[in-house]
């Protein structure tokens, strides 16, 4: 190829490749024509394109000039020249070294492939081979990325995604029928896929009118902005932290920063469509290997505006109501922002399946508002699924089935109508108490954090507030809420809590829960780094204005303040004096303080298990923070979900830890409780209370199934068969623990 620029040699193979596109021949004759005309390009004498499946490996699926030399059909990413290209998501040219892929020693001298990323993700490679020794010059490189870009959106077409699925299944790999995920909110659903790609392809990458692109970019933008006021103005949401982060989206869809770069790449010579897209890639390159998951959130909440303006820059706009063939549907998406949510027809949505889903996720957040089931970290699936193919989403166990076979439709039909009918009982179980079979009365009560969490005061009839997560309205305040604000939280659910209990948990921040506007801090274990007590005790004056806000919210009431993450004795009686210090303060200066103060602490350090006697003498509670102490006790992340599977609170254990909290509790008349997710799933709260647990605090979508179950018990009988457990060598006593409760008729 002669030396021409980088654009100027694409655009030429580019010209060549969409011919071999549109004409009307079968897939595999349509890329046998592609790889010729890149091998005559490139003056190469072979050509092959690999495309990945399950995000493992890449099978082979076209090639030009191999035939006859011995080339392996699949290789694992990582493995060999072209693995190490799908791994490493970089291009990268061999020259006379020995390859496991195919002999490149003998036949080939030298290679350059590209990765074909679609979405940030390996979707292929291309390869370019010689027989003879050759120098690869940057601008191959540069010409072989911008083709690989090209035949992305080529290969992304349903034709040949079909066509690359009966590829596949021709071989004999297997197919899973049902995959598991991470449950992000839980239900049930059955439903059409409605496969969420509001992105189009992108068919034209230079410009030829620099004005005209730049005139573009601003009437989408305009209309845009335009179309999301409207849509968030219609709210049919209710008031929740979900209103906030449609609010932040907005925004984040006017920011100046971002069309400044969108215009960059425009004068420099790409289409307000591949402008978009390269200055989404420049700040995914710059924030995706950051571990704070805001900043990661915000990127999800970037591409969503990226494709929405790309769909108002291609006039596709007219249509962005996505088409809904089906009345139940189960939208999977690689990844989605807020906004996407509400093009659709929320009374439709039966599920939804985000490959690169987190709990934290605006698009979960906005979902678990609407109780759609939410699923995520199924690899592979949102290539694989097709456009309207049945899916059932099992988001009690976290699995989704691909064409379920009927049973499992029966089974998914029966369980969706179960949950209705759990819903009708539950409204029905408002009005009785919290007591066992057996008379045992159990005190249940909810955690909060977000403002919708407030409702189920009203929603629950629940005995009081367990654990108010304060961290959450600081984390959603764009600046450190000063005491005033502060007053305004915490009076607010002071205000509707009326004579209910609350538990005012002090700030719990750091490790995965970031303040957007505290600069980030490197560290290496930020689980067990600089977080919770540990930086309100270190930056005193934060702990002593949130114990004043506490100490003002609650005039005249009953204030209980908890510690998180006590490790010592010291640090409890640290951080109570401080509280102390305040209220005598607020005394003096003549200040209405609470009725009552009550402090207590979290138990989710082990070491404070091993201090436990001592420190029950000077708290007035305490309250068991299982996801803190189960990560710590298995020394096993919470947040990783590798290993979320490995270790189970339902061992011997773990439940000999709880049994041995409850009981010093009891034996120093200390009221001890639960407010961990532990108790949030009845048949761990079945298991709690066997263990002597008297007190838990649900998540306030649980507390309707944890009634239920608690309703359905024996006191007795639990306590005697959770003794007989403690000693099992058994990873997960869970099997056993269900079978009993079917067993028992016991509501699990
Ligand atoms: C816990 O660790 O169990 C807990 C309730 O606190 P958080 O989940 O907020 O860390
Ligand atoms: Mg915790």
């Amino acid at each position: 190829m002669q030396e021409t620029t980088a654009t100027a040699q694409a655009m030429n193979v580019l010209k060549d490749i969409q011919g071999a596109v549109f004409t009307k021949a079968e897939p595999e004759v349509k890329l046998a024509h592609i790889m010729q005309i890149l091998a005559q390009s490139f003056k190469a004498d072979a050509t092959a394109c690999y495309v990945s499946v399950d995000d493992n490996y890449l099978e082979l699926l076209s090639q030009y000039g191999l035939e006859g030399y011995p080339h392996k059909g699949n290789i694992r990413y990582g493995e060999g020249f072209i693995g190490e290209i799908a791994a490493s998501q970089r291009s990268l040219f061999r020259t006379g070294i020995a390859d496991k892929t195919f002999k490149m020693s003998k036949a080939f001298k030298a290679a350059l492939g590209a990765p074909l990323l679609r979405w940030n993700r390996t979707f292929g490679t291309i390869i370019i081979i010689h027989k003879d020794e050759h120098q690869y010059t940057q601008t191959d490189v540069e010409t072989l990325e911008t083709v690989a870009l090209f035949l992305t959106s080529v290969l992304s077409s349903d034709e040949m995604l079909e066509y690359k699925k009966k590829l596949v299944k021709s071989r004999g790999l297997k197919v899973k029928d049902h995959l598991k995920g991470v449950i992000l909110n839980k239900g049930y659903g059955i439903g059409h896929a409605v496969v969420h790609q509001r992105r189009q392809a992108l068919t034209k990458i230079f410009a030829e009118n620099k004005q005209a692109e730049l005139d573009r970019l601003e009437d989408a933008k305009e209309r845009m902005n335009k179309s999301l006021d409207e849509k968030f103005n219609a709210t049919r949401l209710g008031i929740g932290e979900h209103t906030d982060i449609l609010e932040t989206y907005r925004m984040f869809a006017k920011d100046k920063g971002w069309y400044q770069k969108i215009s960059t790449h425009i004068e420099n010579g790409l289409t307000a469509e591949a402008a978009v897209e390269r200055a989404y890639e420049d700040t995914w390159n710059r924030l995706s290997a950051s571990s704070d998951i805001y900043l990661k959130e915000r990127l999800h909440d970037l591409r969503d505006v990226a494709d929405r303006l790309r769909t108002f820059l291609s006039g596709e706009d007219n249509k962005s109501e996505a088409p809904q063939r089906y009345d139940d549907i189960i939208i999977v998406a690689q990844t989605m922002g807020p906004a996407d949510l509400m093009d659709y027809d929320y009374k439709k949505i039966r599920g939804l399946i985000i490959e690169e889903g987190t709990p934290t996720m605006h698009v979960a957040i906005v979902a678990k508002a609407l109780n759609i089931p939410v699923i995520a970290k199924i690899r592979g699936i949102f290539k694989d699924v097709k456009e309207g193919e049945l899916l059932g989403l099992d988001g009690q166990e976290g699995f989704v089935y691909i064409d379920p076979p009927e049973d499992i439709i029966q089974k998914f039909k029966s369980r969706q109508k179960n949950m209705s009918l759990l819903l009708e009982q539950l409204k029905a179980l408002k009005k009785y108490p919290n007591k066992t079979l057996d008379g045992t009365r159990i005190n249940l009560n909810i955690n909060v954090g977000l403002d919708f969490d407030f409702d189920y005061l009203d929603s629950t009839k629940c005995d009081g507030i367990g654990l108010y997560r304060t961290e959450i309205p600081f984390m959603s305040s764009e600046s450190m809420p000063d005491v005033e604000k502060q007053i305004g939280f915490y009076k607010k659910l002071m205000d509707k809590a009326g004579n209910k209990r609350v538990v005012f948990r002090s700030l719990d921040v750091g490790s995965d829960k970031r303040l957007p506007y505290w600069s980030d801090m490197k560290e290496d274990n930020p689980a067990i780094g600089w977080r919770s007590i540990r930086i309100t005790l270190d930056r005193r004056a934060i702990l002593r204005k949130q114990m004043k806000a506490f100490l003002r919210a609650a005039a005249g009431k009953e204030l209980n303040v908890m510690f998180p993450m006590i490790a010592s004795l010291e640090e409890f009686l640290d951080a109570k004096e401080t509280l102390m210090l305040e209220l005598e303060k607020e005394k003096k200066k003549g200040e209405n303080v609470p009725s009552k103060v009550r402090v207590g602490l979290m138990i989710e350090v082990p070491s404070i298990i091993f201090q436990l006697d001592d420190v029950l003498q000077y708290a007035d509670f305490i309250s068991v923070g299982t996801n803190d102490l189960a990560q710590f006790i298995f020394a096993c992340d919470r947040g990783n979900p590798r290993i979320t599977d490995r270790y189970d609170v339902l061992s011997a254990p773990f439940l000999r830890v709880m049994k041995t909290i409850v009981e010093k509790a009891d034996a120093a008349k200390v009221e001890c409780s639960v407010c961990g997710e532990m108790a949030s799933n009845p048949v761990e709260a079945m298991v709690l209370i066997g263990l002597g647990f008297r007190k838990l605090s649900v998540s306030g979508s649980a507390y309707g199934p944890v009634k239920s179950m608690i309703r359905s018990l024996r006191v007795q009988d639990i306590a005697e068969y959770v003794k007989t457990l403690l000693k099992s060598p058994k990873k997960s006593l869970r099997p056993q623990l269900i079978a009993y409760a079917h067993d028992h008729g016991i509501a699990i």
